[in-house]
């Protein structure tokens, strides 16, 4: 991924892709002292690009880290780089980490770095393909609890977890993992939050020791307006026996039906696919996507 062509910003500059590296010694890369943002842009207009920004500079004061930049001129810095990389429907990273300068846990004098990268990725959206859902494993590793990790954080050291998960569930076939925390609870998947629907309703995990997703928010707005009742519970594996429909939402996900997680089944159906339809019609910047039908 490392070699091609393109600009990526580096501390205020953009820098051509192959020369945008760090060094081995990054306090980063030792301990983890980095977060970051995933983010969309369609249409050539990046979706919620304030609230990535907001949630950067949020992430980096729960690590300690004071990102050097305001969220205004990091969001101008993510237009400046789709333009230079020419992206219209494109995915953006942003990260914040510390350098070099010194070696240790204590890093109070290092340097934080913050670079932006962005990549095309069209959104394929085939309805039909993505209503047979995706399957689901249960991972043996379960979301820590919020004084164990910062769970509020967008932080590279959470995701340990997730690419272990995913490996053992690529592993055995399945596309992704569903974690459940250190109480037992259903929680989320590697990349992206989860829903479930009953009898009309949608029930989603209280986010309280995972991220809320800007996904996850602009889900239940979409829900609600189409009078649908949203419930944020405790929600415990055994009940997915009886959920009928579940679907994941995430800034790379969108909102992805789900068939199988683990031994649970579903039959992604009319909720599925209104949540899907409303949110492509809003990212790629319909106005009336909420009207009721
Ligand atoms: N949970 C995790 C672990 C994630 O990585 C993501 C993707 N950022 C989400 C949830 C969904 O967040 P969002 O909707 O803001 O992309």
């Amino acid at each position: 991924f490392d070699n091609r062509d393109g600009f990526i910003w580096f501390n205020g500059e953009l820098k051509p892709w192959r020369d945008s590296t760090l060094h081995v010694l990054s306090h980063a890369l030792h301990y983890a002292s980095a977060v970051f943002e995933g983010e969309r842009s369609y249409n050539g207009k990046v979706f919620k690009l304030a609230e990535h920004g907001e949630r950067l500079i949020k992430s980096g004061k729960i690590l300690d880290m004071t990102i050097p930049y305001s969220a205004a001129e990091l969001d101008a810095a993510v237009l400046e780089t789709l333009k230079a990389n020419n992206i219209v429907d494109g995915y953006v990273r942003r990260i914040a980490w510390r350098g070099s300068e010194m070696m240790g846990v204590a890093a109070q004098t290092t340097k934080i770095n913050v670079a932006i990268a962005t990549w095309q990725w069209p959104s394929y959206f085939k309805p039909e393909e993505r209503l047979k859902g995706i399957r689901l494993d249960l991972s043996k590793w379960a979301r820590p609890a919020p004084n164990t990790a910062p769970t509020d954080a967008k932080a590279a050291g959470l995701y340990m977890i997730c690419t272990m998960s995913k490996h053992d569930a690529e592993r055995k076939g399945y596309a992704d993992a569903m974690l459940l925390d250190y109480r037992g609870h259903v929680a989320e998947a590697t990349g992206a939050n989860v829903f479930f629907a009953k009898d009309g309703k949608l029930h989603t995990p209280t986010p309280d020791c995972f991220l809320n997703g800007i996904t996850r928010r602009t889900v239940i707005d979409l829900a609600k307006a189409r009078g649908i009742e949203v419930i944020e519970r405790t929600i415990l594996p055994e009940e997915m026996a009886d959920f009928e429909e579940c679907f994941l939402t995430g800034t790379a996900a969108e909102v992805t039906p789900v068939s199988e997680i683990g031994q649970y089944t579903f039959t992604p159906g009319q909720i599925c696919k209104t949540l899907m339809e409303d949110y492509m019609a809003l990212v790629t910047g319909q106005k009336d996507a909420v009207a009721a039908e």
